[in-house]
């Protein structure tokens, strides 16, 4: 029988993780199917109930229902368990196990497919909700000269200091924390892009920077990625379509034992940041 898969959240209808798990399959020769689900509000266990009723083996989670599986899983991954959020969930003989893929996903975009180290660099990441506590082990674990995080509500960035800290050099701050041309990566980990709002940072942040990097996808240029080249003109930007890519090619190789090439996906799903 053809093993089914699906992403469920809300809103759902413009997921690409149909497309993206499509490809991954056709290419690794997987017989699968994937379908997108819609969550009604507080409606996640039901929905999740249900598709293993019918034999599904496992489910792509996206917001807002990301603390909902969390709490549906048995057993969680220290990844997920530090983000306290779920983004993928296998059903099987061990009972429902959740992961959460957003964070190396991120660390494979940036150090893999942008060529860009990690290590013993100084990196600055703004915002401190649930993709930035998803980012802070993958981060620290590619040994960062430092990684300062900035966020609007300040006592959440410490927090996640607090954690971080004895995994490597980690420091929180306001926005007034940040340093002109401090740093050599600088990624937007806020969701300012999606109302078309920038994070309350200065070009001049951005002076010596190679990368910025917009967690957001298909926004084409954001208000944080004009700032960015603003203050580096010949800085290298990106947004976080390859990071969607990857997270799914962990869930994919999670599900199924086989780790799909991403360069086709990435390829088909990317609006061009002009
Ligand atoms: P959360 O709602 O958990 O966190 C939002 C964060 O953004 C908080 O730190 C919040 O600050 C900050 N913020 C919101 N608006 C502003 C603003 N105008 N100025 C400054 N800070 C602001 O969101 P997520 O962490 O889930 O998502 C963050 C981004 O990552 C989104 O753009 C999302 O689309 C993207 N994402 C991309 C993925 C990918 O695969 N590419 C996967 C997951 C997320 P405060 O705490 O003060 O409210």
């Amino acid at each position: 029988m053809t093993d089914r898969y699906a992403v469920v959240g809300n809103p759902i209808d413009h997921s690409k993780s149909p497309l993206i798990h499509g490809m991954f399959a056709k290419a690794a020769g997987q017989d699968i199917v994937y379908d997108k689900i819609l969550v009604p509000q507080g409606g996640f266990a039901s929905v999740a109930d249900d598709f293993r009723a019918a034999g599904g083996k496992g489910l792509n989670i996206t917001a807002p229902c990301k603390l909902d599986a969390y709490a549906y899983a048995d057993k969680t991954s220290p990844s997920a368990q530090l983000a306290g959020a779920v983004n993928a969930l296998r059903f099987g003989v061990e009972g429902v196990e959740g992961e959460n893929f957003d964070g190396v996903g991120l660390v494979r975009d940036i150090t893999v497919n942008l060529q860009q180290a990690m290590t013993g660099r100084r990196v600055l990441m703004l915002g401190a909700g649930g993709a930035a506590r998803g980012a802070l082990l993958p981060f620290l674990e590619q040994q960062p000269a430092v990684l300062h995080i900035v966020n609007r509500t300040v006592g959440k960035a410490e927090e996640l200091a607090r954690i971080g800290a004895s995994h490597g050099n980690v420091s929180a701050g306001g926005y007034d924390t940040v340093e002109a041309g401090a740093y050599d990566l600088v990624i937007n980990a806020t969701s300012a892009s999606l109302t078309g709002d920038a994070p309350p940072i200065s070009a001049d942040a951005f002076g010596g920077a190679t990368l910025a990097y917009e967690l957001a996808y298909g926004k084409g240029l954001t208000p944080f990625l004009r700032i960015a080249r603003e203050g580096a003109p010949q800085i290298a930007i990106a947004d976080g379509v390859g990071m969607l890519a990857e997270q799914a090619a962990e869930a994919f190789a999670w599900w199924r034992g086989v780790r799909p090439d991403t360069a086709a996906v990435i390829a088909a799903i990317t609006i061009p940041l002009s």
